[in-house]
């Protein structure tokens, strides 16, 4: 079998983990975000996609959920010694050495997807990780600081300010003039399911759908009869981890499963797993022709994401 999956960071990453538990002889590709890549230091910084590969790959601190296993920080000491910043983003030592390889592969002329494929021969993690594009995206978002309107990266806007302000709009910059990476439309186009895990619907997966291409290749592979599932970030009206409702206010769209369900849309996905207290909204989501199921979506270890994936690979099979 054959899975596209399109992933953020952390919720992408640990669903990824209990979908390779649950099909284990799929074939799964991921479609990775890089709208939240930032160049700091002269250094390419993909957290997304790294993300997904250390945790694939066996080399995530676990309890933060991005970021290196074992890591220490002295390279940073030494910037911060030297007044060099940003001190709000933290890379490690370890994870230097991940962003050094990155950016020198890319001064080599080496496009994005080519040097993934690269840093993945290292980690192994066991699906094949295609970054959404080769082309620079980045994500900013349009605040308003004491009286005046600005745009910040959305790092800036998620680490440093930690969303403390309401975001009036999310822009995936670059994204209009960007192409699908090579392998990621043939990939929606093979696929015998595709599926939304449950990351941020609007600075991940949006931001992914962004790429002129890709909306219109699931869109079409669902019309075909590929079954397209998606998991709700969502629980009890707020995210299960992070200010995803900041974003999707700045979208217009409330923080519930359902909202984010109709703001994808039956013609994008045909089938969405609302956890358990949301069982209430079932019947409304179906009504705007989305097949939807309510089960536990607490992805609190890998054999509890794996049951949540099978759900999924459940309710594809039904759509087919
Ligand atoms: P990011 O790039 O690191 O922000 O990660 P993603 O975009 O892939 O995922 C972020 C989303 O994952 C957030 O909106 C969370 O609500 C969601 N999330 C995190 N843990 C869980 C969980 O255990 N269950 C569910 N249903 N969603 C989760
Ligand atoms: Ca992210």
């Amino acid at each position: 079998m054959r899975i596209v999956v399109l992933a953020g960071g952390i919720g992408g990453a640990r669903f990824l983990r209990g979908l390779k538990q649950a099909a284990p002889d799929a074939e799964i590709t991921v479609v990775g975000n890089t709208g939240d890549d930032i160049h700091l230091f002269g250094l390419k910084v993909c957290p997304d996609l790294d993300t997904v590969m250390y945790t694939l790959g066996g080399g995530i601190n676990e309890e933060q959920g991005w970021g290196r296993l074992d890591e220490s920080f002295t390279v940073k000491e030494e910037l911060a010694a030297y007044g060099v910043g940003p001190e709000w983003f933290g890379l490690g030592d370890r994870d230097f050495a991940t962003h050094i390889v990155r950016t020198q592969m890319l001064g080599a002329g080496f496009p994005l997807s080519a040097v993934t494929e690269a840093l993945c021969a290292r980690w192994q993690p066991g699906v094949r990780l295609l970054p959404m594009s080769d082309d620079r995206v980045e994500t900013h978002v349009a605040i308003e600081v004491d009286g005046e309107q600005k745009a910040v990266h959305f790092q800036e806007y998620w680490v440093k300010l930690r969303a403390s302000v309401d975001a009036k709009a999310v822009v995936p910059v670059g994204a209009e003039a960007s192409k699908p990476a090579p392998g990621v439309l043939d990939a929606i186009a093979e696929a015998d399911v595709v599926l939304f895990p449950p990351s941020n619907p609007v600075v991940s997966v949006g931001t992914i759908l962004a790429v002129p291409g890709i909306r219109d290749a699931i869109v079409a592979a669902a019309a075909s009869g590929t079954p397209v599932v998606g998991l709700s970030p969502i629980v009890g009206d707020a995210p299960v981890r992070g200010m995803a409702d900041k974003v999707l206010a700045a979208v217009g769209v409330e923080s519930t499963a359902k909202a984010v369900a109709l703001h994808y849309g039956s013609e994008l996905v045909g089938g969405w797993l609302v956890d358990t207290v949301d069982a209430g909204a079932v019947a409304d989501v179906e009504a705007a022709g989305i097949r939807c199921r309510a089960v536990p979506l607490m992805m609190t270890d890998v054999e509890a994401t794996a049951a949540m994936a099978r759900e999924a690979l459940a309710l594809a099979e039904e759509l087919r």
